[in-house]
């Protein structure tokens, strides 16, 4: 009796292992289990039995019976998992989807660059707002009413007396009417104007700087920005100082660089010039530091604004500014 019900068992085991839907397994719980399944025989066989050997022939028999349930709900478990597997169209074969991991736009690499060399020369980074009104952005710059600058071609105008700042320089205003000099700050950020085409967007990005302390001249100035184009490009690179107008600094000079692709030869990107403008300057007009309460006769300053659109542009050799905004992978997987 007790060598049948392992026979029945391993029987049963045999079938459930190989049976592949939920109709077959519950064809083998009713041949086995059911009420004239085998097991139910076999148990009905056990009161047969002489008295001795029944308890143990029954015992036997009832844990086959409970092996034989547990491997059939196994198997209906089993069949289901492959079911969904299939229907989700899952093939553990294949290699698994990788996570692309991204990286710094070409506009935060150079912005991060440019504010470390400020800082390690003692500039302290700030920021301003960059909905703003005309005062900070025009009036007190010492830019007047009649200014080009203020035409409603190159501001947008958000009310009568709020823009969206044209330029980084309100900061400079912004800072000086808080502090008494030495004041020396940097000052990263988004600006705004109605122009678009090859080398302009309407909106770009600007550092600006601003250093303000007794005995500051025009020499400071020059080495300042001298030392921030050889941190940024290389020793090599000339340097030279063109006179400019802005109204805001007196006496005021473009910062041009030696061309760092043909190295002063001319080609097209310096427009056959040999140098590549790539920021403006010039000393704190005088008025400037009067509106916000400096004393002119013990102190001076300079300042300086750069598009940090342009010196990426020159530092990757970039052709075309829109690029920086299209969000092509294939380009900004270069940096
Ligand atoms: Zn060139």
């Amino acid at each position: 009796m007790v060598e049948s019900i392992d026979q029945i068992r391993a029987a049963a085991l045999k079938e459930i292992d190989t049976a592949t839907t939920v109709d077959a397994v519950q064809d083998i719980n009713t041949r086995y289990l059911g009420r004239k399944g085998l097991m139910t025989q076999a148990l009905r066989a056990v009161s047969q039995l002489p008295a001795d050997d029944r308890p143990a022939a029954g015992r036997k028999a009832n844990e086959v019976k409970q092996a034989i349930a547990a491997a059939c709900l196994a198997a209906l478990e089993r069949i289901e998992r492959d079911g969904a597997d299939q229907s989700a169209g899952i093939d553990v074969s294949l290699p698994g989807r990788k996570t692309a991991p991204g990286s710094r736009h070409p506009i935060t690499l150079i912005t991060t660059r440019i504010c470390d060399i400020f800082t390690r020369m003692g500039f302290e980074v700030v920021e301003g707002p960059e909905v703003e009104s005309d005062y900070y952005n025009f009036e007190a710059l010492n830019i007047p009413k009649d200014h080009p600058a203020r035409d409603m071609q190159d501001t947008f105008y958000v009310s009568d007396d709020i823009v969206l700042r044209t330029h980084t320089s309100p900061t400079q205003p912004r800072v000086m009417e808080k502090r008494q000099p030495p004041v020396r700050i940097i000052a990263p950020g988004k600006v705004y104007r109605c122009d678009s085409d090859i080398t302009h967007t309407p909106m770009f990005h600007q550092v600006e700087g601003l250093l303000v302390d007794e005995n500051v001249s025009f020499g400071d100035l020059k080495g300042t920005l001298t030392s921030f184009v050889h941190q940024m490009f290389d020793t090599q690179t000339r340097v030279r100082f063109r006179p400019s107008f802005f109204p805001f600094t007196e006496p005021s000079a473009e910062v041009d660089i030696l061309c760092v692709i043909c190295r002063g030869k001319g080609c097209r990107v310096c427009s056959q010039t040999g140098w590549l403008e790539i920021l403006g300057s010039g000393m704190v007009h005088p008025a400037v530091l009067e509106n916000v309460g400096y004393d002119t006769a013990r102190y001076t300053g300079f300042a300086f604004g750069m598009g940090v659109e342009r010196i990426a542009m020159l530092k990757y050799g970039i052709d075309d500014i829109r690029r920086y905004y299209e969000n092509d992978i294939r380009f900004l997987r270069q940096f």
